[in-house]
């Protein structure tokens, strides 16, 4: 069904060269992606295949070498850094690694101050407790477990309604349970909040995890390799994050 939708994100042929010493490193080589309004996307593929590189790359954080780069249907590679810097802060909501939150903010302000800039945010409180931190909520980050600072950023990302998120290794620093809590909370929202909109206004979201057994839970499984798709696999039946033997 999702393949009669127009795509959000089209990338054609795209190439990512960085310099390196005399030479150029090749971080993408030619790779080639589609991803529709609403997909839950893995991408997958040992350390320095490059997915780091076309995470960036789809959020307009890094630019192509060479090759094209669609979004909503218009071509990112003729944007000023003014509109780029526009298409990130209103259409995507970014995810990493490191939770990069506001230390001196509560967890709820913390998502409040995202809200604030945003044109037609979700209800902070839903938010907050869709990630299952309502008991949390006045805490600060360093109040709070490496999960529940992951689910703050989330609860970031989600807030302020953007087409497209992105998360790249969000659960790479957090032990088993946490991580199970943590795509859960992902989820229930993909699930839930895409549920309630027309299928071409549905949130995309982008995992990127050498982690294999979190491709599971996926709508599409995108496995890289020396900067190119080597398979794109459709689930039919994604697991849920409990299911998951991390
Ligand atoms: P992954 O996220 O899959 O581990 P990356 O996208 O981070 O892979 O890296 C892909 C390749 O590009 C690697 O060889 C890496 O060393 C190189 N690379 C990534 N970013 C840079 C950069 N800013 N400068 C030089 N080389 C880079
Ligand atoms: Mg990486």
């Amino acid at each position: 069904m999702a393949e009669e939708l127009k795509p959000y994100i089209r990338i054609e042929n795209a190439i990512k060269e960085f310099p390196s010493g005399s030479g150029v490193v090749r971080a993408l080589d030619g790779l080639s992606l589609v991803i529709y309004p609403g997909e839950f996307v893995v991408v997958n593929g040992e350390s320095g295949s490059g997915k780091s590189t076309l995470l960036n790359i789809i959020g307009c954080m890094d630019e192509l070498t060479d090759g094209k780069l669609e979004i909503f249907g218009e071509d990112m590679t003729k944007l000023t850094e003014k509109e780029r810097t526009v298409f990130r802060r209103r259409d995507v909501g970014f995810v990493f690694q490191e939770y990069h939150l506001m230390p001196e903010l509560s967890a709820n302000e913390n998502v409040e101050f995202i809200a604030e800039l945003a044109d037609d945010p979700l209800s902070v409180d839903e938010v907050i407790e869709a990630v299952g931190l309502k008991d949390e909520a006045d805490r600060r980050p360093g109040q709070l477990s490496g999960g529940q600072q992951q689910k703050i950023a989330i609860a970031r990302a989600i807030v302020k309604k953007p087409r497209i998120i992105l998360a790249d290794e969000p659960t790479a620093a957090l032990d088993s349970e946490s991580s199970k809590e943590v795509l859960h909370a992902f989820e229930k929202f993909i699930r839930e909040e895409n549920k309630k909109r027309e299928p071409e206004q549905r949130t995309a979201f982008v995992l990127i995890t050498h982690n294999r057994e979190i491709a599971k839970m996926a709508d599409k499984v995108v496995l890289m390799k020396n900067g190119r798709i080597v398979s794109v696999v459709s689930q039919q039946e994604p697991c849920s994050a409990e299911m998951l033997e991390l």
